[in-house]
C-alpha cells in the first residue's frame, strides 16, 4: 500500500461497524475510489471533520494495490456543502450530484474536469443561485466525460443547422436531433424547441455564465426531460433521487 494525497468529495457513507465507516469519495487526482474510515463514527474519532455528505476534504489514504477498500489515514475539511436556507432544490440538487457521481463514475479513472464542475455547481447550489442551470450544466459536462452527450450542433442525419422557431425530434437511442426532413425516417422519442437546444449548447460551456442564459419555464421543463432520458438510458433507470427534486 502507497500513502497518497487527494482532495476529494464525499458521495456516498455507510455505517460499517460501530466505530467505521465506509465511504465513497470522487478525488480530483484518482477519481472514484472506496475508502474505510476507522473511528469515523466515534465522538473522539482520529479525523478532525466531520465526513459528511459532499464535504469537499483533502486526505491521505493507503491505496489498496488491488481490489478492497483504501484505508483512509488524515481528513481535513475545505468546504462543507451547506444547502441555501429553506431550498429544496438547492439541498436535494446536491444529493443528485452526489448519485450521478456515484452512478456514472467508474473507479480508480481521474476525471478532474469532472470534479471541477461538481465543486463548482455545490457552490451555485449553495448560494441558492441558478440551481435549476446548475444542474443541467453539470449533467451536460458529466455526458461530455461519458462521451454521451447530444449532438447538439446539427441534424445527426444529414448535418443541417436547426431551422429558427421549429420543433425538433431528438431521439435517445442515438443520442441526437434530427431536422424536420430526417425526423420522418425516425422513431424519435421527444421534441424540443430549436431554442431549447441553443440553451443546452450554452449551458454546455462553462466559461459562459449561468445568468446569461435566459430558461424560461418551457425551455426548463424540455431540457429537463431530454436530460434524464439521456441519463435514464446509460443507467438503464431514472435517478432515484430526481424524484426528490421540485422541479420532477
Ligand atoms: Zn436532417
Amino acid at each position: 500500500m502507497s500513502a497518497e494525497k487527494a482532495r476529494a468529495l464525499v458521495i456516498r457513507q455507510v455505517d460499517f461497524s460501530e466505530s467505521s465507516r465506509v465511504m465513497t469519495l470522487f478525488t480530483r487526482e484518482f477519481g472514484k475510489t472506496g475508502v474505510m474510515a476507522k473511528g469515523a463514527r466515534r465522538l473522539k474519532g482520529p479525523f478532525e471533520v466531520a465526513l459528511d455528505l459532499l464535504a469537499e476534504i483533502d486526505v491521505v489514504m493507503l491505496r489498496k494495490s488491488s481490489g478492497g477498500l483504501d484505508l483512509l489515514t488524515e481528513a481535513k475539511l475545505v468546504r462543507r456543502f451547506q444547502p441555501a436556507p429553506g431550498d429544496l432544490l438547492s439541498l436535494y440538487g446536491g444529493y443528485y450530484l452526489a448519485e450521478l457521481l456515484e452512478a456514472l463514475s467508474v473507479e480508480d479513472d481521474p476525471q478532474p474536469e469532472l470534479y471541477d464542475a461538481a465543486v463548482a455547481t455545490l457552490s451555485e447550489l449553495s448560494a441558492g443561485r441558478h440551481c435549476f442551470a446548475a444542474l443541467l450544466r453539470f449533467e451536460l459536462i458529466q455526458l461530455r466525460e461519458l462521451g454521451q452527450l447530444p449532438a447538439l450542433e446539427g441534424c445527426l442525419e444529414c448535418g443541417v443547422a436547426f431551422p429558427a422557431n421549429a420543433r425538433i425530434a431528438f431521439k435517445v437511442s442515438q443520442g441526437g436531433f434530427y431536422c424536420p426532413a430526417c425526423s420522418e425516417l425516425q422513431t424519435v422519442s421527444h421534441f424540443v424547441s430549436e431554442q431549447t437546444i441553443h440553451r443546452l449548447q450554452a449551458l454546455s460551456h462553462p466559461e459562459i455564465p449561468l445568468a446569461e442564459i435566459p430558461l424560461d419555464k418551457p425551455r426548463m421543463a424540455e431540457a429537463r426531460s431530454l436530460l434524464t432520458a439521456c441519463i435514464a438510458q446509460i443507467l438503464g433507470r431514472k435517478p432515484k433521487t430526481l424524484r426528490y427534486l421540485p422541479f420532477a
